[in-house]
């Protein structure tokens, strides 16, 4: 689940403007000046994350600044990513990150305090008894200049830093996606893993124990054999392919999880079991009609089936219960005959 991310503008002028409205943004909330503030508004102001932007807009609508636990959960879900599945590169990587941003908002502070020094030193060249000649004015118009001249260096090269830091974050938030995605995939399919199977689960459990959902077990007949024929490099395509005959069936709501070496599950939320029996046939055509050519030699390799179990939830069921009847419905799939569907 990648987020909408675009890169950060390249121009200096740019960045500096935004970090600036960043600030601005932060002190009309009356919101700390901390770092997890700053880069949450500095990426919020530069629209480089819609969800980000999507969750902030309450805050912004009633002008008050959220509380400083829901900054971080912003923060965390939306830009770093804090989680528990973050692996511990990104953690660290993300942790140096943040220290930097601190030491930039805290030189920030030292900056103005340099400025507002220079400009009072410069200023005090005003305050000499009697009149001023034309080049006493002078010299305190020249001080201010260089104070400003070197103000705006100093904000230029933290402007610069800053924005390494944000592009920073925004290629660990990349990282971090990328992993968490392969924790929760197959690699030869594509398709979710056991562990991203639970996660699924438990989110659908969470969203509504009485949306009725049900599951597919799918189990490929005679694999062995044709493993043993042909290869292990044909059962991997074989696999591949049964994979996406099985996306191809269904719907956006839907999961498909590799379960096992030959076996997929399928989580069909809101749906019946007519539902479910019609997704499992039409799974099961699709895989009958498939025809594999072996590159190497055109040999057109023998057509293969799946058997499927079907069972749909019953009210309070729990998904355990719920995947031993699909397990059930497989098992008389095959004891049947193969090539077939059948429900508990
Ligand atoms: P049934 O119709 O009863 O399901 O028979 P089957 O031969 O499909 O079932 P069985 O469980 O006896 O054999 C499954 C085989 O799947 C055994 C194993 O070598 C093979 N297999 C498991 N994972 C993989 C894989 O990732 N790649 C390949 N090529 N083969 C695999
Ligand atoms: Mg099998
Ligand atoms: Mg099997």
């Amino acid at each position: 689940m990648l987020t909408d991310i675009h890169l950060v503008s390249d121009s200096p002028a740019e960045a500096r403007s935004l970090s600036e409205q960043a600030l601005a943004l932060i002190d009309r909330l009356q919101a700390p000046r901390g770092p997890v503030q700053y880069v949450v508004a500095y990426v919020l102001l530069s629209r480089l994350n819609a969800q980000l932007s999507q969750a902030f807009e309450p805050h912004l609508r009633q002008d008050t600044a959220p509380p400083v636990k829901v900054w971080h959960a912003l923060f965390d879900s939306h830009i770093g990513g804090c989680g528990a599945q973050m692996p511990e590169s990104v953690g660290e990587a993300l942790k140096g990150l943040l220290a930097s941003v601190v030491e930039h908002v805290a030189e920030a502070g030292r900056n103005s305090d340099v400025f507002g020094a220079e400009v009072r030193h410069a200023m005090a060249g005003l305050d000499q008894p009697g009149d001023l000649g034309a080049d006493a004015v002078l010299e305190v118009a020249r001080r201010l200049l260089a104070a400003g001249e070197s103000a705006r260096e100093r904000a230029d090269r933290l402007q610069a830093q800053l924005q390494a830091s944000v592009a920073d974050a925004q290629r660990l938030r990349k990282e971090l996606d990328e992993q968490r995605h392969a924790v929760m995939h197959d690699p030869l399919t594509g398709l979710l893993n056991r562990r991203g199977m639970a996660a699924r689960m438990q989110a659908l459990m969470q969203a509504g124990a009485d949306a009725a959902f049900a599951l597919l077990m799918i189990d490929i007949d005679h694999f062995k054999q044709f493993n043993d024929s042909f290869g292990h490099a044909v059962g991997d395509a074989v696999i591949r392919n049964v994979a996406q005959a099985i996306r191809a069936c269904l719907r956006d709501i839907d999961h498909a999880v590799r379960y096992g070496g030959e076996e997929f599950l399928v989580i069909l939320p809101e749906t019946l079991q007519h539902g479910a029996l019609a997704t499992a046939e039409a799974i099961r055509s699709k895989v009958s009609g498939l025809r594999l050519v072996r590159r190497r030699d055109n040999l057109t390799l023998p057509s293969f089936s799946v058997s499927v179990g079907v069972a749909a939830g019953r009210q309070g069921e729990d998904s355990e219960t719920l995947l031993q009847r699909a397990d059930a419905a497989l098992y008389q799939a095959k004891q049947s005959g193969r090539n077939r569907v059948a429900h508990a």
